[in-house]
C-alpha cells in the first residue's frame, strides 16, 4: 500500500542540507586525522547509563555548542576549543555529568586542532563505537556514564600507548590540581 511521504522526505531533505556544513568541517577537519584506531565496540544502551536525562533536561543544563557536541555527536572547530592550546596540570571530566575522563599528564600537542591525550584517566569511564559518518571510518569516544559524545581514538598517537583521543574541549570541563607535580 502507497503511503504519502512526501511531506516527510522534504523534511529529511531539509534537514540533511542544514547539516552539509558540519560535513563539510568534519570532512576538512578529519582529513588530517583520519585513521581508525580499531578498537572494540563497547555494548551501548542508553537506559543503562548511569545518568540518564531527557534531550530536553540536556538542552536545559548545557550551553547550545555543549549540547550540539555531547547529545548531537557534534564538532567544535578545529583550534577554537577552549583546551586545545591549554597544558595546566590537573583532571579533565565530562561537561555533562561530571565523570573523570584524563589526566592532564596524559595530554600533548598534536597539532590536530583538538585537545589530544594518550591515555584515559579510567578506560571504563568511556564507550568505544565504530563510527562510519562522512564516507570515514572512526572510532567515536563517549562518556560511559551519561553516553556524551566526546570525540574519536586513532592510532597514530606517541608512545606509551601509541594512540590519540581527539577530544573536542566543549565535551570536558577542566580542575587545576592545585598542587605541584610529585617527584617521581
Ligand atoms: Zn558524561
Amino acid at each position: 500500500m502507497k503511503t504519502k511521504r512526501g511531506s516527510g522526505v522534504k523534511r529529511c531533505m531539509f534537514l540533511r542540507s542544514g547539516i552539509i556544513i558540519q560535513l563539510i568541517i568534519n570532512l576538512i577537519a578529519f582529513s588530517a586525522c583520519s585513521q581508525n584506531a580499531g578498537r572494540h565496540e563497547s555494548s551501548i544502551n542508553p537506559q543503562k547509563m548511569a545518568v540518564n536525562k531527557t534531550e530536553e533536561q540536556w538542552k536545559k543544563e548545557l550551553t547550545p555548542l555543549q549540547y550540539n557536541v555531547l547529545r548531537q555527536k557534534g564538532t567544535e572547530r578545529p583550534f577554537t576549543g577552549e583546551f586545545d592550546d591549554f597544558f595546566e596540570e590537573g583532571d579533565y571530566s565530562c561537561a555533562a555529568c561530571g565523570a573523570l575522563l584524563f589526566h592532564s599528564s596524559a595530554k600533548y600537542n598534536s597539532g590536530c586542532g583538538w585537545p589530544a591525550f594518550f591515555e584515559p584517566a579510567d578506560s571504563l569511564n568511556m564507550l568505544f563505537k565504530r563510527d562510519l559518518s562522512y564516507g570515514m571510518v572512526r572510532t567515536e569516544v563517549m562518556c560511559a556514564q551519561c553516553g556524551g559524545h566526546l570525540g574519536h581514538v586513532f592510532d597514530d598517537g606517541p608512545k606509551p600507548t601509541g594512540v590519540r583521543y581527539c577530544i573536542n574541549s566543549v565535551s570536558m570541563v577542566f580542575k587545576p590540581s592545585g598542587q605541584k607535580k610529585s617527584p617521581e
